[in-house]
């Protein structure tokens, strides 16, 4: 049955923008209709459930100093926090040699040097970048020009402090380095005050998962929320806002889109976007990224004195992670395959790709890693209303055609990625779809919408 529905403002995508759009427009009074492609909510959040009352993220999982918006999200709809972070040795495997440490960078001395020393130059150029208007930076087109990995080839001094870089920013941007504008990755590094706060950004997980946010937002908005009803069509030609959906229509006086802005772009509109909104999301990338995650009886490293944190930027599995529930059981190692390898890592066979993994787990933690109780993986890219892990702009995009990134098409405003704050987070998810929603209720109210919310402090 299709129905037909009428609200103030309709929303596509009940992921966190999309559901902190809604609760915003709802809280200022005014009616709202979620459509959600999926059978669930969550997008990019998503928990699996592990039996006996405990969940791991297949998706978005960590939050940390600096995002003070979805602690206080959180701390609303009450769901707690925990450490994201465990105490014990961390492995470093590089040219065949495994070595443990304790510090935050790598054992040998010249390859942390020449890290120290490639992150104050970017520190220097993240200065440079307004995240809010990042084609304004002084030398834009230039950086622009150039991608993050050429960047990191050229800064660096050693082959292992190149290595780790390129594996920590391709991790930041869940894509290789080498696809990314220069220009793009400065804003997005400073919309967090920086590089080093983004790697930092992991203090705490949240109890009973991620997604567990969206789910009480939703439950909230009861059957404002419908699932399983993808949008096709917004038409805005006539007086009102009219988008269709498998389920419903809505007709709106206004409209949120909160979609990964490269489905937004499958979306048809009457009229058609202007040109310089279709031309961004052609330059807009996603690389593949499987989070893969074993599950042991019990985390057995830590009675070995690790904490399960290990880099080997060579390797399939170039990083682990504890990623156990609060209470430490069952024990879980987590990884993200290796950026620049993705597309080949992706188009394994299932069964190679986990003993790739397990194999890579084993080298950091010890070979009990091979008899995992339980593997999990999940191909974000094989998402059909994902597209990936988190977007990117290509080299060029943002001088050309930046300011579209947040500029709505009439009656239509556009609130996933496209945030100035920890940008590509859920904490930017959550800002994201609440200035939108913004813009929208100024726009009813018919005054100008206020500045989005700029609280990240820099160290
Ligand atoms: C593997 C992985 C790890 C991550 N790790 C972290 C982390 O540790 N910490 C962190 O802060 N962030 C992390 N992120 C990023 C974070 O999860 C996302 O930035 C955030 O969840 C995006 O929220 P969103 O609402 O903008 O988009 P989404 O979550 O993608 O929500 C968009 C919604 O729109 C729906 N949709 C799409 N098209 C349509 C359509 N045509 N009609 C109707 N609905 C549609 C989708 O189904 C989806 O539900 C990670 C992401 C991934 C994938």
């Amino acid at each position: 049955m299709h129905e037909a529905r009428e609200a103030d403002v309709a929303v596509v995508g009940a992921g966190l923008a999309g559901l902190a759009a809604a609760r915003a427009v709802v809280a200022a009074g005014h009616s709202v209709v979620v459509c959600e492609a999926r059978d669930r909510v969550g997008g990019r959040t998503l928990d699996h459930d592990l039996g006996g009352g405990q969940v791991v993220e297949a998706g978005g999982q960590w939050i940390g100093g600096g995002q003070e918006r979805i602690y206080e999200l959180a701390a609303e709809l009450g769901v707690e926090t925990f450490p994201g972070r465990s105490e014990g040795a961390k492995v470093f495997v590089f040219d065949g040699k495994r070595r443990t440490y304790d510090g935050e960078l790598p054992p040998s001395r010249r390859v942390a040097a020449d890290l120290v020393q490639a992150m104050l130059r970017l520190r220097r150029l993240e200065k440079r970048v307004p995240a809010e208007a990042p084609w304004e930076a002084r030398d834009a087109e230039r950086l622009d020009a150039q991608t993050l990995g050429a960047w990191v080839d050229r800064t660096t001094k050693t082959r292992a402090g190149r290595a780790l870089l390129t594996l920590f920013t391709g991790i930041q941007h869940g894509a290789d380095p080498a696809n990314v504008s220069l220009l793009y990755a400065l804003s997005f590094f400073s919309s967090g005050g920086g590089f080093a706060r983004y790697a930092e950004a992991d203090q705490h997980r949240l109890v009973g998962g991620s997604q567990a946010l969206s789910r009480r937002l939703a439950d909230r908005l009861g059957d404002a929320v419908v699932l399983g009803s993808p949008v096709r069509r917004i038409d805005q030609s006539g007086a009102e806002v009219v988008v269709e959906s498998e389920l419903v229509t809505v007709r709106a006086r206004r409209a949120i889109v909160a979609a990964p802005p490269i489905l937004s772009g499958s979306i048809e509109y009457r009229p058609e976007l202007p040109s310089l909104r279709r031309q961004l999301l052609r330059a807009v990338g996603y690389g593949v990224v499987i989070k893969a995650q074993a599950v042991y009886d019990e985390p057995f490293w830590r009675a070995e004195g690790l904490s399960g944190t290990a880099l080997g930027p060579g390797l399939a599995a170039p990083f682990a992670f504890d990623n156990s529930p609060p209470g430490g059981s069952p024990g879980v190692l987590l990884t993200f395959l290796h950026p620049r390898r993705g597309a080949a890592l992706a188009d394994l066979r299932p069964a190679e790709r986990r003993e790739a993994v397990l194999e890579c787990f084993a080298t950091y933690v010890g070979p009990k890693a091979r008899q995992p109780a339980g593997y999990l993986e999940l191909d974000w890219s094989a998402e059909r209303w994902s597209a990936g892990c988190v977007q990117y702009l290509t080299p060029g995009a943002l001088t050309r055609y930046g300011p579209a990134l947040r500029e709505p098409c009439g009656r239509v405003h556009w609130g996933s990625e496209n945030g100035t704050v920890w940008v590509a987070s859920m904490e930017g998810a959550i800002r994201a779809g609440e200035r939108a929603a913004g813009e929208v209720l100024a726009a009813l109210a018919g005054a100008a919408p206020a500045k989005e919310r700029v609280t990240v402090t820099t160290s």
